[in-house]
């Protein structure tokens, strides 16, 4: 049985604590390992270390930095198909999607080897007689990083790459469902050569999150996970006076325009709904069509699709829909669909009651399909993070916007028309931080930056790209004049360049 404990100095640490956590094969409900919880001392120790090692990694030049980071991609590259099988037994996601998050967590490292240009500053000769003015951004020091189980690798992907290369020093607390990927990363950063203490692994729960929130040598904190703990981690390492940015939960929109391509609609939505179980941030979870006769013919499209979806686990290579992570999920999931059939939505589609032989204790659930859902209704205002879609019919494109706009989340949307003018109008009007136009889940690429709106994001920043880069660092101005001998006398008012 595995059995995971913490990552420091370039090492594992079993920690000096007993508590300990199952990790679950979500195929199976069988526990496959152990991971440790750490204390609030194992987390002082660990930070300690990552601040120790924080003068010499902020001092390395850039350059340098960016020799590891090629280092470590080449690794990931080469190690990915590892990675994904130790992610999707944890996890639960099929091994393709396994290896497409691997992949987007490359590209966030190949965004981080071209940290010497990131970091170029800005310069000013002769503000005033004698006198340039320059910035420069300078890393803001150990860092935390506390992640959801949803996307064990690529979602600590997002933060560490662009925090190490801006010269931080990082405290990861992945999540404690499946946190075996993030442990053997850990083994490739050292192997690409990076320094004792700059990356640390902490597993652990509440109690070491809470650790590191009000631990006064961490300087920021990058959060990703649900609404609820979001809104608790930023509130509490405000309160301590960190840079937070804690990216939440979601409801995402796709709005089906009567001229929309049909086929193409119907592809994009059983790949956004039910990929990895619809335990996306983006994945699609309310259709809108525009006009019932749209929402006819979208619902008669989907059903087939949805009733086809091969549900099994990642093992057999033929598998579309992997388990739920947890019995808790599993069953939060369908007390979500007994709530919808009791407010009168439709379900056209029923995916309980999945039996696969071998597998009767696992968390699997079939594609579900509601119609008729109503703004009103849980299903549609909460996040189900499960394989349920709910078409909400709207009578006009307006509606659909307002609608959109009023949801207090505003992670994702997309738009499928053929209608120019609809689209641009679309993307111009909604409230939301990442929209797509006939592309289903518009989740920006490395260079750009990833990020919700409204309750989806506590914080100023979005992550990774240049997003991230001033995230994880502080803007230093200098204003300097040679030769320094030049006398100007005492000045008792405040002059600008132009008086001078
Ligand atoms: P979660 O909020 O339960 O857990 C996230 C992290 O917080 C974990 O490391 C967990 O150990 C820790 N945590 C949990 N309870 C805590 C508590 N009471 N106090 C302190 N820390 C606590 O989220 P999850 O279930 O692992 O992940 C799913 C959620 O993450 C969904 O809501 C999903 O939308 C969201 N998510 C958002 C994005 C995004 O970019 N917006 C991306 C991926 C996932």
């Amino acid at each position: 049985m595995n059995s995971i404990g913490h990552f420091v100095s370039n090492e594992h640490w079993p920690g000096t604590t007993s508590r300990v956590a199952s990790i679950t094969n979500p195929a199976t409900g069988g526990e496959i390992g152990k991971v440790t919880l750490a204390s609030k001392a194992d987390v002082d120790s660990i930070v300690q270390t990552a601040a120790d090692a924080l003068p010499a990694w902020a001092a390395t030049p850039p350059a340098k930095r960016a020799m590891v980071m090629f280092e470590f991609r080449d690794l990931l590259k080469k190690h990915t198909d590892e990675l994904a099988e130790m992610l999707s037994k944890e996890h639960g996601k099929t091994i393709p999607d396994a290896k497409g998050e691997v992949a987007r967590g490359i590209e966030v490292v190949e965004f981080a080897c071209g940290i010497p240009h990131l970091l170029k500053g800005e310069y000013s000769e002769a503000v005033s007689s004698n006198v340039d003015s320059f910035s420069v951004r300078q890393p803001v020091g150990v860092v935390a990083g506390i992640t959801p189980f949803n996307f064990p690798a690529m979602v600590p992907l997002w933060m560490y790459p662009v925090a190490i290369a801006c010269g931080n020093t990082f405290v990861l607390k992945p999540s404690e469902k499946d946190p075996s990927v993030v442990m053997r990363i850990a083994e490739l950063l050292v192997e690409a050569g990076l320094p004792a203490g700059v990356f640390n692994v902490v597993n652990g729960d509440k109690e070491a999150v809470d650790a590191l929130l009000d631990h006064p040598l961490v300087e920021a904190v990058s959060f990703v996970g649900s609404t609820t703990i979001g809104e608790y981690i930023y509130s509490r390492s405000t309160a301590n006076g960190k840079r937070v940015q804690a990216l939440c939960g979601a409801k995402n929109h796709l709005v089906v325009m009567p001229d929309a391509d049909m086929e193409q609609v119907t592809d994009a939505l059983i790949g956004s709904a039910y990929g990895s179980a619809g335990e996306r941030c983006m994945a699609i979870s309310a259709a809108v069509p525009v006009g019932e006769e749209t929402a006819d013919r979208l619902v008669e499209a989907l059903i087939p699709r949805i009733q086809a979806l091969k549900v099994a686990p990642y093992t057999d290579p033929s598998s579309e829909l992997g388990p739920v992570i947890s019995k808790q999920s599993f069953d939060r999931i369908h007390s979500y669909i007994d709530e919808g059939l009791d407010k009168g939505a439709k379900l056209v589609v029923d995916g309980r009651n999945v039996n696969l032989q071998g597998y009767e204790d696992g968390y699997f659930i079939g594609g579900c399909l509601f119609d008729h859902v109503t703004t009103d209704m849980s299903i549609y205002k909460d996040e189900i993070f499960g394989p349920v879609l709910s078409v909400v019919r709207a009578g006009s494109y307006d509606e659909a916007v307002d609608m959109i706009n009023a949801h207090e989340y505003g992670n994702g949307t997309a738009i499928f028309t053929r209608d120019g003018d609809a689209a641009r109008d679309f993307w111009a009007r909604i409230r939301v931080g990442m929209v797509g136009v006939n592309v289903p889940i518009p989740v920006p690429v490395a260079y750009h930056s990833f990020g919700g709106w409204k309750r989806s994001l506590f914080g100023d920043h979005h992550i990774h790209g240049m997003e991230g880069v001033r995230f994880y660092t502080r803007l230093k101005t200098m204003t300097t004049r040679w030769p320094s001998g030049i006398r100007t006398g005492a000045e008792f008012h405040f002059t600008g360049g132009k008086d001078v």
